[in-house]
């Protein structure tokens, strides 16, 4: 009887380019696993849009490894417990898992390796995170230094193919993920989610030879939220369908701005694992110390606000248009994202780690380094430059990047506004058919600098 290896799956749930399947099978049977532990993660249990995608990503990689005569075994509670009680049943030799880097998964895999053989890849990002580091060997924390320096190397290596496996003597049991109520079922709120998205290995190589096809007018449609000019691979990278490095890889040959920009949004990813990677903490707290001391808005008007803003009923059309798209598909456009954020940052002063917490609940691509690395940038309080006191206007970010579409599409009771009246709606409808703006622009700027000023150095 040959040994088998165990292949410890979390946010990596792919085949093809994924280091710890090839190891794991180049040196003997595999026996793949996941295990849904909602103990070690604490309060940063898994979202339920995320819990929503990880149900379709687990089934679609169980076929999969069924067409190679091989299963997925699922198991539920504390993941390091699990994974040394399978290897004990299994009698596996070794534990091979890709490296992750949030706290619980560092923690994790400290605990585990000390019962277990447990040998560490990196697969999930173009560069393993804190490698890129200055002449001082210091690793970055801005990110166009950062940039600069992963732009030299990239790409470090070509993606690997799908491995050959073994299959072992005996199948240790498996629990069914149908028990396991990652889908909503009373009330079924994924309606939105299932007409948008098609989980799993095969549906994300599809998007991306799709987008790649159209990547040459990524550089000016990226903003623009009425077109579909994005990549829309988040969800299908921040679950492991894909690797960054295979959709490197599949930008070989194309030429342009496109491109470039694209590829500099990716290494944003690789970015803000890194900012993780050195500050594990971050989207918990300001990295700027001296924001401890801001008098956020708390009580019941903040309160009210805060759910009118998580709810799309700000008056203010392209706030609202993205946070019901975020609602009703788990998924934001980028440029809306920045300016939903810093209206809840600025305009209502409400602390940002709220929001990183609504967006960590219903977002399909919550990530623990993008969310938490992308609030702080709005919010001005991390590691790179304050950008507090550079308050978006929505209205005009609205005009400027030509919503209309979007927000008729998202909020359907301003479709027959024209294209001059929809960004700005005041006089127009009044409520109950459409909210008041919940503050006025101006007034909103002039008390959030007058709050920036009582902590300003
Ligand atoms: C407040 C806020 C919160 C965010 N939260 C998340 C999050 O939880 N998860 C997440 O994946 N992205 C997050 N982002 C970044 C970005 O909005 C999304 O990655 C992007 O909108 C996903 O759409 P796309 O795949 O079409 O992106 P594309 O424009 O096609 O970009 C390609 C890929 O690059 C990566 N990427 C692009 N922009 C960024 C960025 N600013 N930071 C990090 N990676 C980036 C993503 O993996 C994306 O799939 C957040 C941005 C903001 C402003």
């Amino acid at each position: 009887m040959t040994a088998p290896h165990i292949v410890w799956l979390r946010r990596d749930l792919r085949l093809a380019d994924q280091p710890a399947f090839c190891a794991a099978a180049q040196a003997g049977p595999v026996i793949a696993v996941y295990v849904l532990d909602d103990e070690r993660p604490g309060d940063r249990k898994l979202g339920g849009a995320a819990r929503w995608w990880l149900h379709g990503s687990l089934d679609s990689l169980s076929r999969r490894l069924g067409r190679h005569n091989s299963r997925l075994i699922l198991r539920r509670g504390d993941a390091v417990k699990a994974i040394a009680e399978l290897a004990m049943e299994t009698g596996a030799s070794t534990v091979h898992a890709i490296r992750h880097y949030e706290p619980w998964w560092r923690k994790a895999e400290a605990d585990l390796s000390s019962k277990v053989d447990l040998v560490l890849h990196d697969g999930n990002y173009l560069m393993p995170p804190g490698s890129v580091t200055s002449g001082s060997g210091e690793p970055y924390k801005i990110y166009t230094p950062f940039y600069r320096a992963i732009s030299r190397i990239l790409p470090a290596r070509d993606p690997l193919p799908e491995p050959a496996m073994t299959l072992p003597d005996n199948w240790p049991e498996s629990e069914r993920l149908e028990d396991w109520g990652l889908e909503p079922s009373k009330p079924d709120w994924a309606g939105g989610l299932r007409e948008i998205w098609e989980r799993g290995e095969d549906p994300a190589h599809a998007r991306l030879e799709e987008f790649v096809e159209s990547v040459t007018a990524y550089e000016t449609d990226r903003n623009l939220p009425s077109v579909d000019g994005s990549s829309r691979l988040s969800p299908h990278l921040h679950h492991g369908e894909l690797s960054p490095s295979q959709v490197w890889k599949a930008l070989e040959g194309k030429r342009g701005e496109g491109v470039t920009s694209f590829r500099s949004e990716l290494i944003w990813r690789d970015y803000a694992q890194n900012v993780i990677c050195q500050f594990p903490d971050y989207p918990d707290g300001n990295y700027r110390e001296r924001f401890d001391r801001f008098e956020w808005r708390t009580g019941k008007a903040a309160d009210d606000d805060l759910k009118a803003w998580q709810q799309g009923r700000t008056g203010y059309p392209i706030v609202d248009a993205g946070m019901r798209q975020l609602w009703a598909i788990g998924w934001m456009h980028n440029r809306v994202r920045m300016i939903a954020a810093s209206f809840l940052i600025k305009h209502l002063l409400i602390d940002w780690r709220q929001g990183e917490r609504w967006f960590w609940g219903t977002l399909v691509d919550a990530d623990y380094a993008s969310n938490g690395v992308n609030w702080q940038w709005v919010a001005g309080t991390g590691v790179d430059s304050n950008m507090f006191p550079r308050i978006m206007a929505p209205l005009s970010q609205s005009e400027k990047f030509d919503a209309a579409g979007y927000i008729r599409e998202w909020v359907p009771e301003l479709a027959d506004l024209s294209d001059d009246e929809i960004h700005d709606p005041e006089g127009l409808l009044r409520p109950p058919a459409y909210p008041e703006k919940i503050i006025g622009h101006k007034e909103a700027r002039a008390r959030a600098l007058e709050a920036y000023s009582a902590i300003k150095e």
